[in-house]
């Protein structure tokens, strides 16, 4: 490694300052969920005319020794906000940039006083400014960084602490500050393998239990990427996505590559977005430390439980931005090809499906409670719940979890839907699916009354007509024939704001006599919801009277 003179960089430090040698690199922080730029680090290189491009492993220290380090800081500070309105001045989407604190620049100034300056002095706000510092910084003097931290955090300022991991007392450190993101660094992990990921997994589990943002940097790899999304790491940062850029190059390459830069004013979205715990195995109540009355307690584990994040615009356009999984699986059993799928039923306002997934959806976001819908797809009944974990005036994000009928539900939910079931088919006589626009007669469902099969083999409207005939009686015959015209059903419906369309009829039973019924008619749901089934409508009769 290249040796250099400490005198060197003493002896130089002001000039590289007023000459401009020393500048701040820009590395962006990117949000995993959406792969936008969420924020951005400031890193101070030293490009010196004779000794070539200084990386700060090569000056942070001796300018610490020399207590020289706060001057480095504020001038890096000072960059950004030139960044910042150079930034503004272009019509670029702003975003806030982290700066790297030494613990000796409390020592020398008061440091909130002379950042609150230099940011005053540029018309910068103090949200645009995040405070990275080591977690060393704090080992000792608990109370006095305490109050700091505080006096930062009341003026706006977020902090973030740096290299979490890497010193003796993180966990001290963890418990005696209010931070408001974690930084793991990758690099303190000298392999992926599996150890190194269930610690990453605790660490943001952890993380989420007490309500703290994580950040993985140095993140280089695609699997790092993805291992780090799987376990629900909010932020990503690393050469994976980016290089540290000097100042006009970053600025250069937001215009050019078109990299998406996050709206700062939904940061308090991502960051409720950000505290659903992907491995809980109940994200959705996130009961995942338990403690019992009789004093036990522990973490709730169990297979990851079925999970995916669904962001709804206000335009009603639907994406997922997230599913595990054993999302995925469920939703295949239920007959969804994949996810995406889904998401294009949902999407195609016209599909059949979309209305009750719709009805749910709103009422997560009315109540902001969990609701737990049964619903019913291609033969197979599911439980959907959903809850509405963050909102802006734009858009609304749900937590989704799907549970099948089948190995992963216990048996008791089997029983009760048994037994709810047969209830179902006690309370019609008959049921039929009509589909009046293809004129056909889609299925006999269940049948307590005189209905012969052969009504379900001709035309649906011979089918009616002859069922009028033989088992209506005569005084109802044309009342029952105007309510099933299949030509019209369609644009009774539409009119009305009802979910059916119902009269009542004398009709042959079993027995030969005849007894009122009522005779609705409800559109129907069947199949995935890519409609290929066309318009269903469920044809059902109840007896009025008690049998
Ligand atoms: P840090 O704050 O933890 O910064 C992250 C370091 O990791 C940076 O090194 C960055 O260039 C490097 N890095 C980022 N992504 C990757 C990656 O994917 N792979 C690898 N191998 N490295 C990656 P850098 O710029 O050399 O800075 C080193 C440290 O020096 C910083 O660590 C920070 O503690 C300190 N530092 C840098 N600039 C300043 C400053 O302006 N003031 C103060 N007080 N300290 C600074
Ligand atoms: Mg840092
Ligand atoms: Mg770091």
């Amino acid at each position: 490694m290249l040796q250099i003179d400490e005198q060197y960089i003493v002896s130089n430090f002001d000039k590289a300052l007023s000459e401009g040698y020393i500048r701040a690199y820009y590395q962006p922080v990117i949000r995993t969920l959406t792969e936008k730029i969420c924020s951005v680090e400031a890193l101070a290189r030293w490009q010196d005319p004779v000794m070539g491009l200084l990386s700060p492993f090569l000056f942070i220290n001796v300018l610490e020794k020399y207590r020289l380090i706060h001057k480095l800081d504020l001038y890096i500070l000072e960059n950004i906000c030139i960044t910042y309105n150079q930034m503004k001045q272009m019509g670029l989407q702003l975003h806030p940039f982290s700066i790297n604190l030494s613990r000796l620049d409390f020592d020398e100034v008061d440091m909130l006083k002379a950042i609150s300056d230099i940011l005053k002095k540029y018309k910068v706000p103090s949200k645009a400014i995040h405070i990275e510092i080591t977690e060393s910084v704090m080992l000792d003097n608990t109370a006095y960084f305490r109050r700091i931290f505080d006096s930062f955090h009341d003026a706006g300022f977020a902090i973030f602490m740096d290299d979490f991991g890497s010193g003796y007392s993180s966990l001290n450190v963890l418990k005696d500050y209010s931070f408001d993101v974690l930084k793991i660094d990758m690099r303190f992990l000298s392999d992926i393998g599996s150890r190194s990921k269930k610690i990453l997994a605790s660490v943001v589990n952890m993380a989420k239990a007490i309500g703290i943002h994580t950040l993985a940097e140095g993140v280089e790899t695609k699997e790092q990427k993805t291992f780090l999304r799987n376990i629900g790491c909010e932020m990503l940062q690393g050469y994976y996505y980016a290089k540290p850029m000097d100042g006009d190059l970053y600025v250069q390459y937001l215009a050019d590559t078109g990299f998406q830069v996050e709206d700062p004013d939904e940061n308090h979205y991502w960051n409720e977005v950000g505290q659903i715990n992907f491995l809980s195995p109940d994200p959705l109540n996130g009961n995942d430390f338990i403690e019992t009355e009789n004093g036990d307690y522990g973490f709730v584990r169990e297979n990851s439980s079925p999970l995916a994040l669904i962001e709804q615009s206000s335009d009603k356009h639907v994406e997922m931005l997230y599913r595990n999984q054993a999302f995925e699986t469920n939703l295949q059993k239920v007959g969804f090809p994949s996810a995406d799928a889904l998401v294009d039923v949902i999407n195609q306002t016209q599909a059949a499906y979309y209305p009750n997934m719709d009805e749910q959806i709103n009422s997560s976001i009315k109540t902001g409670n969990v609701i737990k819908e049964d619903h019913f797809v291609n033969g197979m009944y599911f439980t959907y719940c959903t809850k509405c974990i963050a909102y802006t005036d734009k858009k609304v994000m749900i937590a989704a979890s799907i549970q099948t009928y089948g190995s992963d539900i216990d048996m008791s939910s089997n029983e009760v839907f048994d037994t709810y079931s047969r209830a179902l088919i006690d309370t019609f006589d008959h049921i039929t699916i009509i589909d009046p626009a293809k004129n056909r007669v889609v299925a006999r469902v269940y049948s307590k009354m005189a209905y012969s099969q052969d009504y379900s083999n001709m035309p649906l409207d011979k089918s009616l007509e002859k069922y009028a005939n033989d088992e209506v009686a005569a005084e109802d015959r044309q009342k029952f024939l105007d309510f099933v015209d299949p030509a019209t059903i369609r644009n009774r419906m539409a009119d009305k704001i009802t979910r059916y369309l119902h009269i009542t009829c004398g009709v042959k039973c079993a027995n030969g006599s005849f007894r009122q019924e009522d005779i609705r008619i409800t559109k129907v749901y069947i199949g995935n919801g890519l409609n290929e089934d066309g318009e269903l409508y469920m044809l059902s009769m109840q007896a009025i009277e008690k049998k």
